[in-house]
């Protein structure tokens, strides 16, 4: 059995970024969740709680079948959708979910988000759309997986929202401030004119790039 302060960097670190997801506009209200693991268990937002009022100790800890190990409330109702991602992408060590508004444009859409901006090689080579299933589910899990494989590091929830990945909180952060940039300047192309999109092996040297030479690395 763990003590209760176990996974104690990453339930703070849960609760960090649930709230600059909130100061970035990436949600609303308590919209949305987030996630930090450790080896075979994972750090994850409360359900239905003001990102203000979450602090380390009241972030719940569950294994990668969802179960509860430790922390009082009850975890985010997307619980399933993060262990399956964890499950199945073993270079992933933080899950965001976002309601952001550009984003959940295209997801209502239906429509991938295309290389229209250079910088959507931050999560891959598009952004695919996963169809339909209700919030909280299993199904919904395995339907964003397949959608994102191995080589995408976001997806559009159809309907919903948006779901990034990354080897950490920052770097799942990132991505998710990436995907809504790129979203927003995706719409504003559509809106004036025909934007132009990048092959996909140039975005694949763009994403090699950011992954191994790009800033102080
Ligand atoms: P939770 O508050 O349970 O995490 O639910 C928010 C959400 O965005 C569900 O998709
Ligand atoms: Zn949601």
């Amino acid at each position: 059995m763990t003590d209760s302060t176990s996974l104690g960097d990453e339930r703070a670190k849960v609760g960090e970024l649930g709230r600059e997801m909130l100061a970035q506009e990436l949600t609303k209200g308590t919209g949305g969740n987030v996630s930090v693991r450790s080896d075979d268990r994972f750090a994850i937002s409360p359900s239905g709680v003001p990102y203000e009022d979450v602090t380390a100790e009241s972030v719940p800890v569950v294994d990668l079948d969802g179960e509860r190990l430790e922390g009082d409330l009850k975890p985010s109702n997307e619980t399933p959708m993060h262990a399956v991602i964890y499950r199945e992408r073993d270079d992933v060590g933080a899950i965001i979910h976002t309601h952001s508004p550009y984003a959940s444009t295209f997801a209502s859409l239906n429509e991938p988000i295309p290389a229209s901006h250079y910088l959507i090689a931050y999560a891959g080579t598009e952004i695919p759309v996963a169809g339909y299933e209700p919030p909280g589910t299993t199904a919904l899990g395995e339907l964003a997986m397949n959608t994102m494989g191995d080589n995408h590091d976001a997806v559009l929830l159809k309907n919903h929202g948006v779901i990034t990945v990354g080897t950490t909180g920052a770097d799942a952060l990132d991505v998710a401030l990436m995907v809504e940039y790129c979203a927003r300047i995706h719409y504003q192309a559509i809106n004036v004119g025909e934007p132009a999109i990048l092959p996909d092996e140039a975005v694949e040297d763009l994403r090699k790039m950011f992954k191994t030479d790009y800033g102080q690395q």
